[in-house]
């Protein structure tokens, strides 16, 4: 079965020589699911559908003189895709994220909107449902300017000091969404992390993680919108106490244990 499925695959396209290149790289089979499979694209779609029918309820159960709605939303990967950075990771032959080259990569502003996300946001925006971005970056004095920029490039609502903030130097996202949430009735949250939806799950292990997401398995769906990311984020750092850990073959090995952490003994 596989075999045919390759001789198509091979039939159907010119596949270069690559030889001399190293084939194995720990970020291939992740980033060719970004670049090219059709469900990693729906389940934007399947998220996105979501939150508006989460608005929509909100909506009509809006009472008079209730607070103003909200959503909140992390950027990166849940509404701002970097597909391209990561195919050329592959091409450099580097098979663990680069901070170095990701901050060249960001400030070219090649970032471009997920699935579905634009016409979210443009749904919130006719409704009066006001959208607060909120994401951790940092490329030096510039980081605002580059997110803004992004999001502006995407063709967002509400990309303004208002609505956008950036964390350089903290992953925490809870103060602002406590601040947010003073003012305004936060329906929902977007996030493909789950600390961009709450701090308690940045836990140091896998266990806990899994743990926590147990515990609030209702929440998914409803007050958590969740985005696929299998490249990075915390869980990276959960299996490397790192979340951009460094590329050798000590965490080459780590990340084989964990690739094989519940493995067919036979
Ligand atoms: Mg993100």
């Amino acid at each position: 079965m596989l075999l045919v499925a390759l001789t198509q695959v091979a039939c159907s396209q010119q596949l270069p020589q690559h030889s001399e290149q190293n084939l194995h790289n720990n970020l291939m089979y992740a980033v060719a699911w970004k670049q090219t499979a059709a469900e990693y694209r729906a389940l934007y779609h399947q998220g996105f559908n979501l939150a508006r029918m989460r608005l929509e309820l909100a909506l009509v159960n809006r009472t008079p003189g209730s607070r103003p709605l909200a959503v909140i939303s992390d950027v990166d990967e849940t509404l701002l895709l970097s597909s391209s950075y990561w195919g050329y990771l592959v091409n450099q032959r580097q098979d663990f994220f680069d901070d170095s080259s990701w901050d060249k990569w960001i400030a070219e502003n090649r970032t471009i909107a997920s699935p579905g996300a634009s016409k979210f946001l443009q749904f919130c925006k006719e409704n009066n449902v006001e959208v607060f971005y909120v994401t951790s970056r940092n490329q030096g004095e510039e980081t605002y300017q580059f997110a803004l920029a992004n999001l502006a490039s995407a063709g967002f609502p509400y990309v303004d000091s208002q609505h956008v903030t950036v964390l350089r130097d903290s992953s925490n996202k809870e103060i602002v969404q406590q601040q947010i949430s003073e003012e305004y009735d936060v329906v929902v949250l977007l996030g493909d992390n789950l600390n961009d939806f709450s701090r308690r799950y940045y836990v140091t292990e896998v266990d806990q993680r899994l743990e926590l997401s147990e515990e609030d398995s209702d929440k998914y769906g409803r007050d958590y919108i969740l985005f696929p990311n299998p490249t990075d984020g915390h869980w990276i750092r959960a299996i490397f106490g790192d979340s951009e850990p460094p590329a050798n073959d000590q965490n080459r090995l780590i990340f084989k244990h964990a690739a094989t952490s519940s493995a067919w003994s036979r």
